[in-house]
């Protein structure tokens, strides 16, 4: 591999700049509905792609065809394209200096999922079939079950080596029910899986050691409770309480995504929105509060076990801790090289390329709302009238995340302190100034990170990401189904 690496760096010698990713998958997907398995594949991908500044601009071209002359063709395609790009490029680009980095990162896998064969896998998920099936009144069981083991090697012309081994794990589990409500579906928060159905590691972060009958009959009795709940009333500017799994979504959108610089620039304007706060930063000279105290939110790759762990972008600069807010002022954003230059900031290692095939841009990774002083519980006893709202569902956010409305899985009335009856088809709507301005409970003792998907850029690009934090309450309007 090195070889083949060093071979690349010579090709593409005379630019100012070039790095190259070469990555290795190897993936299974089973799928299946009611013990039944819909789908069960594996499937290899390799290749490489090499990124160069030639002239103060990018070109791009990625490759599965390793052999030597084809490497010679794919280095050249990327040159071209920054040459063509660089006969319009009004600014040539920057990059700001990062450390030069030789490092080897494997990730720990007590439990390696390669050595459990498929008939295996699909005994256990069919088992966990049988465990969310908790009552007759259950008509529909899902367990989605994929893993991912990745290999991927970084070489850039300054120097950096990084090699990167990462296997990753995710069940995503539902249940319909049918009650006095109707039908009802259950799902994992946010679509997605809580923090004991996946992540970077190996079987073993599954559950309790792999097992998962816990989380598999909440699911179950979670689908039951909301067949049988009550439809949310129309209730404007309220007291809402949200769990940290409706804290996941909610910070992903109105947070996470504003504080791309790329956003931020305007550069994703056309396609993924920009962010209402642009111009307010403190990189334009004027620190801004944008909301209470309780809002400090932070942006770490480096937690173990997070859905889209790593220590180094596809830059190659070390990912670290950033405050993107800090008791309801604006500090930092999540950059590139290219933008920390134009901001005159450091790089801060939030660069991502779903794989090989694409060039790198900025996501967010690990967002998460910071802890604050209350109790869960005092939260709940603290609201006189108001609404619980737990686990997040759809999310319907403007461009430039400015009016937000997100669904939540269930929720619940609070009354004198109290959860009274549960309501299905939960939807919270507000602006996202004033919502930031309103919030004035955070907990300091549940503070949870979720598993999700995120997709940006065009092409368009998945990826996993983490994001959470506390229990928390704060001011916006409910909206009932229908409304
Ligand atoms: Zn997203």
């Amino acid at each position: 591999m090195e070889d083949l690496l060093q071979q690349v760096l010579d090709l593409g010698k005379g630019n100012e700049y070039l790095d190259i990713r070469l990555e290795f998958f190897q993936n299974i997907v089973i799928k299946s509905i009611n013990e039944e398995i819909s789908k069960a594949f594996t499937y290899q991908k390799n290749g490489l792609g090499v990124r160069i500044l030639s002239n103060g601009a990018w070109g791009f071209a990625s490759t599965q065809d390793l052999t030597k002359d084809n490497l010679l063709k794919t280095v050249e395609i990327a040159r071209k394209m920054a040459q063509i790009e660089s006969n319009r490029t009004k600014t040539p680009i920057q990059l700001a200096d990062i450390p030069i980095s030789e490092d080897r990162v494997e990730v720990n896998c007590e439990i390696d999922f390669r050595e459990i064969t498929l008939e295996e896998k699909i005994k256990e998920i069919l088992g966990w079939h049988k465990e969310i099936h908790v009552s007759d009144n259950i008509m529909r069981t899902i367990v989605d079950y994929a893993t991912i083991a990745a290999r991927k090697l970084f070489w850039s012309s300054e120097g950096t080596k990084i090699e990167f081994i990462r296997p990753i794990v995710n069940v995503n589990l539902g249940a319909v029910a049918k009650g006095s409500s109707g039908v009802r579906a259950y799902y994992q928060p946010w679509g997605g899986t809580t923090p004991d159905a996946g992540g970077t590691g190996g079987h073993e972060i599954l559950g309790k050691n792999g097992d998962l009958t816990e989380t598999c009959q909440t699911i179950g009795e979670k689908a039951m409770s909301l067949a049988n709940a009550k439809p949310a009333p129309n209730l404007r500017n309220i007291p809402i309480v949200f769990d940290p799994a409706y804290m996941a979504l909610l910070v992903h959108e109105i947070v996470g995504h504003p504080s791309e610089a790329d956003r931020v620039l305007g550069w994703e304007a056309a396609w993924a929105g920009s962010t209402w706060w642009k111009g307010l930063s403190k990189d334009e000279g004027n620190p801004t509060k944008i909301g209470s105290e309780y809002v400090t939110i932070y942006n770490d790759p480096t937690i173990p076990n997070n859905f889209a762990y790593m220590l180094y972008d596809d830059e190659g600069t070390p990912c670290k801790r950033t405050t993107l807010i800090n008791e309801g002022i604006l500090t930092e954003r999540m950059h590139s090289r290219e933008t920390a230059f134009i901001m005159g900031v450091e790089p801060n290692g939030a660069m991502r390329a779903n794989t090989y095939e694409y060039h790198p841009i900025i996501r967010q990774i690990n967002v998460y709302w910071g802890t604050g002083d209350w109790k869960s519980d005092e939260i709940i006893e603290d609201t006189k009238e108001g609404v619980y709202l737990l686990g997040a569902n759809i999310p319907s956010i403007d461009d430039q995340r400015f009016n937000w409305a997100i669904s939540s899985q269930e929720g619940f009335l609070i009354k004198n302190g109290e959860l009274t009856g549960q309501l299905y088809s939960c939807t919270a709507t507000a602006t996202t100034p004033a919502f930031l301005q309103s919030i004035d409970a955070l907990a300091g003792d549940d503070q949870l990170l979720f598993w999700s998907g995120c997709g940006k850029g065009d092409p368009m690009q998945g990826g996993t990401v983490s994001n959470g934090g506390p229990t928390m309450r704060g001011i916006a309007t409910l909206k009932g189904p229908g409304s």
